[in-house]
Order: structure tokens, then sequence, then C-alpha cells
């Protein structure tokens, strides 16, 4: 989510240390391949006899993995193996109870976290490498690594093994530019297509009185997240590490596109087209704002975006959708907030596992198209059905579940383990409004258009260049940002050459050559996996 982008470098830095894709010199469990421990089952089912295996799943406030969950009574039936959960849902500090199961003795047999963290349980010895099992065992698994050399450079540990199956998505489109419809339609305004057009619709928003009260109170730009980047793309003009189609790694606030779009919004909060509290209004800004009547546009997720068109219930004529990106000051239509294919979450097997072949082939089921659709749409025949067209329909009590049907599944089990999230799964369940937004971002590529920055995998040398840097330059771009914008300081050649200079001092260099060396290190191995 993008209020927390701004310290990702700095997360990514403490979990990512001791992780390095691309090492050579693999080297596997002492050269033996586990062998099957029992008989294996029939009718596509893995064991002969019913399996139960322990797991740990926890996912913070979002829950924790139960044993009555439908989703893995369901994979039971499929493939004879139970899951019994070890993690504690009343404790919502997941890093917490995640660091108090590795010292339990014997591990959960399935072990549940996020990419570092499973990285470093099995450099330390706590998980199977999984790469023999997967390429003697998993076919599913082994497809999706050889058809998409990026995901195992993203995933692998420093030692070149990989001890974790990843969790992933299908569409990036996370984010999008959202406008109030009836108002562009009251003033006579067509949807704006360039950066200038967009200014100039917000301009007609603060001054022309689109909620008819007669009052000046319109906030035209608002955002529910800390910080201005969806519109700083529209200058070409970034918050983090991007990389150039060539490879060449760079810090975006360190660009003269970064100081030219923040001049211009600078002068466009100066002009009262955006929210004056953006960095303090916080997660309800879209709730105030909308309900009271005076919010014109944002830029946020689609899927909770469309929900508030229910407020036409309220306000006459209320339309709130979501419109292409407006062209950036090059002329290019991109949108820079995007998903990323890769949860960040996934799930291996420990070494305490006494059944490393028959795991590897339950966590190969929910590799299957059979597994990927239980994941995405819940249990056949209660949660979907198939359509006449050979399509999966969502059942109602998902698409009218009393929270939300994201909710509604999660509870059944939709939590972010080894498997693959449908695309259509998720288009299925939005509101119309939501829907047409994510199609239309989706549908034209708008995400595809600039070079992404991969998940990097950092060497303890280079993860020790990242603490002496990252949090440094880091807090003080942050506020150096804030100030420029607000206005507290001016944006000129002076203040900007004086900023430049200050990261010197605090190692811009070396921070952006450790993300260099790191990224030259993942296209690498991305080339050499795609030669075999
Ligand atoms: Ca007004």
């Amino acid at each position: 989510m993008k209020m927390t982008k701004i310290f990702a470098v700095v997360t990514a830095m403490v979990l990512a240390v001791s992780m390095l894709a691309g090492c050579n010199g693999r080297t596997s469990n002492g050269g033996t391949v586990p062998k099957p421990v029992l008989p294996e089952g029939t009718n596509g089912k893995i064991t002969k006899d019913p399996l139960e295996l322990t797991i740990f799943l926890h996912m913070g406030g979002l829950g924790a993995f139960n044993d009555d969950m439908a989703y893995f009574k369901e994979a039971f039936d499929k493939t004879n193996i139970k899951l019994h959960g070890t993690a504690s849902a009343s404790n919502v500090d997941r890093t917490q109870e995640f660091n108090v199961m590795l010292t339990s003795d014997p591990l959960p047999d399935i072990v549940h976290g996020t990419n570092g963290e499973l990285n470093n349980a099995g450099i330390d010895g706590a998980m199977f490498p999984l790469d023999d099992l997967i390429e003697k065992y998993a076919p599913n698994i082994k497809k999706l690594l050889a058809d998409d050399p990026t995901i195992k450079a993203s995933c692998a540990a420093w030692d070149g093994n990989l001890y974790f199956i990843p969790n992933m998505f299908t569409g990036l489109p996370s984010e999008g530019f959202y406008i109030r419809q009836d108002w562009l339609d009251k003033l006579g305004l067509e949807v704006p297509k360039t950066v200038q057009e967009y200014h100039d619709v917000l301009k007609a928003f603060l001054d022309r009185d689109p909620n008819g009260n007669g009052r000046k109170d319109e906030v035209p730009y608002f955002c529910r997240f800390t910080g201005i980047d969806a519109l700083l793309q529209l200058f070409d003009a970034y918050y983090g590490f991007q990389v150039t189609p060539d490879g060449k790694v760079y810090h975006a606030r360190t660009q003269p596109q970064y100081k030219n779009g923040m001049q211009n919004l600078a002068q466009w909060y100066k002009d009262g087209l955006i929210d004056k509290e953006i960095f303090s209004r916080g997660q309800k800004a879209r709730e105030q704002l909308l309900g009271d009547n005076v919010g014109g546009a944002t830029h946020d997720w689609f899927s909770s975006c469309g929900s508030f068109n229910k407020l036409s219930s309220q306000i006459p004529g209320f339309k709130w959708v979501a419109i292409p990106p407006p062209a950036d000051v090059n002329g290019v239509v991109k949108e820079s907030a995007t998903r990323k294919r890769l949860s960040g979450y996934g799930w291996g097997i420990s070494r305490d596992n006494k059944y490393p072949v028959e795991t590897i082939k339950y966590l190969d089921f929910w590799m299957s198209d059979a597994g990927k659709r239980l994941f995405s749409y819940g249990v056949e025949g209660v949660d979907y059905t198939w359509g006449a067209d050979g399509n999966p329909v969502v059942a109602d009590v998902v698409k009218n579940a009393p929270e939300s049907p994201t909710k509604y599944l999660r509870a059944r089990g939709q939590h972010e383990f080894g498997t693959i999230m449908q695309i259509d799964a998720e288009l299925a369940i939005m509101n119309n409004y939501a829907r047409e937004g994510y199609k239309m971002y989706l549908d034209n590529g708008y995400c595809e258009v600039l070079p992404k920055m991969p998940v990097l995998s950092f060497t303890e040398e280079e993860g020790r260049v990242l603490k002496e840097t990252a949090s440094g330059c880091e807090t003080y771009m942050n506020e150096q940002h804030q100030k420029w914008f607000m206005g507290t300081e001016p944006l000129n050649d002076d203040t900007w050459n004086a900023y430049l200079a200050q990261l010197q001092t605090l190692g811009i260099d070396r921070y952006v050559a450790t993300y260099q060396s790191a990224y030259d290190r993942y296209a690498a191995f991305v080339k050499e996996q795609g030669k075999k």
C-alpha cells in the first residue's frame, strides 16, 4: 500500500539482509533427494491413508490458520493430507509469533511467512531446500518456475536455494485516478486527458462551486495516503528506486524530473488544488470528503473506491468513476502504482518434517489448476458453481457476504500462501464501478509502461552498507519533500543543489551502488535461468 512506500526501502533492507539471489555453487540437503515415506494414494490423492501435518500460518490482524477452514477441508478431500494449525490467532503480533514458532521443537511441518523470514530460516538450517524435491515431485511448481525465471530470481536465498513457494497475483493494477463525473458534467467539462487538463479541472472544481452550495468549500484533489506520488508521476517523477530499460538503477528523488514535479505540485498546493491536510487527514479522507460532498478527485484502490457510489442515495447525482491516467508532461499515459506479482509471503517445509515428499506434493496441489481455483473462488458448490460458458460463477453467499467478499473468503482460508490468485475471481467480486476501473487499467496495460524494479536480495555486506546509508538518506529526503511541498522552504536551484550535496554526505552514492549491484546480480540470475 502506498502509505508505506516511503519506508519500504528501510523495511526491505531489514528483511532482506541475508538474502542473495544468483549465488553460484548451489548445494542441497546433503546431495540426496528425500524419498516418499507413505504408500501413494489413488484417485489422484497423494497418500493411501490420511496424513496429518502441522502448519504455522499467521497473518497478524487478518487472522491465523484454524483447523475448521473450509479451503483446507476441501484440500484434504482432494489429497488425503490434513493440516493442523499451531499459530495462536489471539496474539496479533505475527512477527513475534513467527519468532516464538522458530524456537519450538519440533518445528511445524509447514512454515508460512515472509520471503525474508523463510530465507533466513532456510540459511539457518530450519527449512528444506526445495529445488530437488520440486524437480522430482512437483510438476506444477516446476513449470511455474521454468516459465518465469524472475520468480526464482526474486525468491531464492543467498545460497542459491529456494526455501519457499511464493504467493502470487495475476493482475498488476491496484490503484487508479477517480473523479466526480457528475461534477465534470455539471461544469460542462471533459474527462482530463493531460496533466494540464487535469490541473484545469481541479481549478474549475475549486472555483466554480460544483456542489452548488454557494461556498468555496470544495477540496479538488485529496488522498488518504501520506504523499503525492500519484501526482508526481504526471511530471515523470517518482519516489524511490527506478531502473532504466537498459538496467541502470537510480534514485528518483535525485532527478531533475523530481525537482520540476515538486515545484509544480507545490504551486498546486499553494493554489488550493490539493487538500491542505493531505499529509495529516489519513485513512478516512474518502468517507469524510466524499460524504460531505466536497471532495473532487483522488488516486486510490479500485475495489474500495467503487463502493463509494452508494453515496448516490444521499447526494443526488453522485457519480464517482475511474478515469485513465492523464498523460504526463512527456505525453506518456501510464500508472506507476502497481501491485507486485509476488505478495511477499509464501510457505515451505521445515527440517523436522518427516514427510517432505508427501508435503511437496501437497504444496504442488495448491499450484495445480484445481488448487488455484479453490484458492481464488472457494469451494465448488458452495462458493461458486459452473456457468454454461464453462467459467466459475460466484455464489450469492460470497457476493452478498455481510462484511465483504474478501473477508468472507479469508475466513474460509484465503490467506497469502503458495498459490496464485486468479484475476477473474477478483474481478467477479468487485462492484461494477470498481471492475470497470480495474479492467480499464488492465486492458490498456497502463501498469506495464514503466520498467519495474524487481524484489531484490542483498548480501550481508550490502545489508551493512544499507544500514549505514538508507535510513539517513530516506529520512532527509522525506523532510525536504514535505518542506518544499508545503512551501516552508522554497525549491530553487540553490536549495536543490544544497539538497544534492547533503545527500552526498549521507552516502547516496553507496546507497544507489548497492541497489545497482543487487539488481545486476538479479538480472544475471534471470538470464542464466532463462538459458536452462
Ligand atoms: Ca461549494
